[in-house]
């Protein structure tokens, strides 16, 4: 116990002395005593010295050098930027309220309503494909047989994105049997049969993340690689 204090006591940083503590000269000219106009949205604030953005602005803009980064340092832009990332996280706040979660897959989104569990993948151009879990015989069959007991809203949410997973595994750029779901079965889609084939591979895969058991249809698959990228977009959107 001894020892720990001890070690505790040369561990511990300086604590510094603010008795009689003198304040560094600022660099340049001294600043100005009034409350300056902020660089974000023309309000008043402290934080963001305008004058001396713009100044510095002004400055960077015919340096030899480094005159092609002037405009990091211009008040609009920066503006600019500030208002962008407010706006970011007034929307991320707003989505954390009624428990959205998204993640981006290469060439799709997979956005989780974790209040009322609902899922949907979606590509480009607004095209989606929604999910949530039936409440049926058939389903609570699937989910039992699978390894999920009865939570049916965990089936169906690895479900889709175990569609994505393996599809990116193979290399292709979506999941060929959520788009043609997407796109109503229309135009240049994957045949039924095919679809058929990858929805029983999802349905192996499944099975062998939440039980361990294999499945002749996941040969050839590296599972572990497959369950750890698995796994990640899972606890991303923080089932
Ligand atoms: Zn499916």
């Amino acid at each position: 116990m001894q020892e720990v204090q001890a070690q505790d006591a040369i561990a511990r940083p300086v604590e510094p002395d603010t008795q009689g503590f003198v304040p560094a000269p600022p660099p340049t000219a001294p600043m100005p005593q009034q409350k300056y106009k902020g660089a974000r949205n023309g309000d008043e604030s402290d934080i963001l010295p305008f004058y001396a953005v713009k100044q510095y602005a002004r400055m960077l803009k015919g340096h030899p050098k480094y005159g092609h980064l002037w405009n990091v340092h211009d008040p609009k832009w920066w503006a600019k930027k500030m208002a962008e990332a407010e706006e970011k996280l007034k929307k991320q706040q707003e989505e954390e309220a009624i428990g959205l979660r998204r993640f981006a897959f290469k060439n799709c989104e997979g956005v989780y309503y974790n209040s009322t569990k609902y899922y949907e993948t979606v590509f480009e151009g607004e095209k989606k494909v929604p999910a949530m879990a039936q409440d049926t015989e058939d389903y609570r069959k699937t989910a039992s047989e699978l390894g999920y007991g009865e939570n049916l809203d965990l089936m169906c949410l690895h479900h889709e994105v175990a569609h994505t997973v393996l599809a990116e595994a193979n290399g292709k750029p979506y999941s060929p049997t959520l788009w043609a779901v997407a796109n109503n079965q229309e135009g240049d889609v994957a045949t039924l049969d095919e679809q058929y084939e990858e929805e029983s591979i999802v349905l192996a895969f499944q099975k062998w993340y939440m039980t361990g058991e294999g499945d002749d249809k996941l040969r050839g698959l590296n599972l572990e690689k497959l369950g750890e990228t698995f796994a990640s977009v899972v606890k991303e959107l923080r089932v």
